[in-house]
């Protein structure tokens, strides 16, 4: 089956303390195109202790969604800071300036999934449809 028509897409990038950012220019890396995303954009990223990323940035149409997986730093939203550390989520409407940086201690992972704000129609189970005649695949 062509990559592209098949409708489910596996990445895996190992362990996330050892995520290889060879060809990125920042310790960051878009996985859209890798996993065929059509409705959402995800990354992950890695800031090594001590550093800021120097730019602030907002969006056009984008909300995102913040997902601290290791370490602990700081997000500012507008002119609010943010401790975060492992399990934090934090979401921000396209508008908010923001950026993020690492404690001194630490390097700071995390997930940052984008989506169109305002577009989500059906959730969970208004979304969701059981398929009772599926049954796992024999091994
Ligand atoms: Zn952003």
């Amino acid at each position: 089956m062509n990559t592209a028509t098949k409708p489910f897409h596996v990445v895996n990038l190992g362990k996330y303390s050892e995520i290889d950012y060879n060809d990125a220019q920042l310790p960051k890396k878009f996985l859209k195109e890798l996993l065929h995303l059509t409705g959402m954009e995800i990354s992950v990223t890695t800031i090594p202790a001590g550093v800021s990323f120097p730019f602030f940035h907002s969006h056009k149409e984008n909300e995102e969604l913040y997902i601290v997986v290791q370490g602990s730093g700081q997000i500012q939203a507008d002119n609010e800071l943010i401790d975060i550390s492992e399990g934090s989520m934090v979401s921000m409407r396209p508008e908010v300036k923001r950026s993020i940086r690492a404690s001194k201690e630490t390097e700071l992972i995390y997930l940052c999934i984008q989506a169109k704000a305002d577009s989500l129609n059906l959730w969970t189970k208004t979304d969701g449809i059981r398929n009772p005649e599926s049954e796992w695949v024999k091994e």
